[in-house]
């Protein structure tokens, strides 16, 4: 299958298509057709090798985030659903996992840092890191959920956020702080954006100040 492979020394300079061969998976494990990507903060210090974690393997199939197609049949997906990847490696069994902080896990990592990841056509992955997408919501919107949805919704839930609170946003209109937006107004907050976009207003913004503009 084709993959962007980045080698040493790293950098854009070195990460191309490549033709490298198909996952093998293992007991447990689901194929999973790559439909969509995206491309964090994460990624590019992969392809950077700027990571405070070593990367294994080399050379490297960089990609934390991406949605796709089950090919094979699990105990709850099923082959041709469309999924996403919850972009951690857990044993599912240590005292952080079974606390409910499966990114604490301490035999776990970061997917597409600690092993492979996603540039590629195809991936084989344990089933319980695959969440099945809602009917109704488009494959494109959901595969930003895993990085910059769940990022945004970490930093609110260790805030203690809630509804009836005052919440703002600085970077609104990035991935992160667009999904602290439409979180926060889900919740109920009153959400308050540091952008110049506008747009941001269609989010759940109610009022939208610039860098330079935020009143005390
Ligand atoms: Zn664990």
């Amino acid at each position: 299958m084709k993959a962007v492979l980045v080698r040493k020394p790293y950098g854009e300079d070195n990460a191309s298509i490549s033709e490298v061969p198909d996952p093998v998976p293992q007991e447990g494990d689901l194929l999973v057709k790559v439909q969509y990507a995206g491309l964090n903060p994460i990624d590019i210090n992969v392809v950077r090798n700027k990571t405070v974690y070593g990367l294994k393997p080399d050379p490297h199939i960089p990609g934390a985030e991406i949605a796709g197609i089950a090919e094979t049949s699990g105990k709850i997906i099923k082959e041709g659903d469309q999924v996403i990847l919850y972009p951690r490696w857990f044993d599912g069994t240590c005292k952080y996992c079974t606390s409910g902080r499966e990114h604490l896990c301490i035999h776990g990592g970061i997917f597409g840092v600690l092993t492979n990841g996603g540039y590629c056509e195809r991936i084989a992955v344990p089933e319980k890191m695959l969440l099945k997408i809602p009917e109704g919501m488009k494959i494109e919107d959901a595969v930003s959920i895993p990085v910059g949805g769940l990022t945004a919704l970490h930093a609110l839930n260790m805030a203690g956020a809630h509804g009836g609170q005052k919440l703002l946003v600085y970077g609104a209109s990035g991935n992160t702080g667009l999904f602290a937006t439409i979180i926060g107004k889900i919740i109920g907050m009153d959400v308050s954006a540091v952008s110049s976009k506008e747009w941001v207003k269609n989010y759940g913004a109610t009022s939208v100040y610039p860098h330079d503009g935020i009143p005390n």
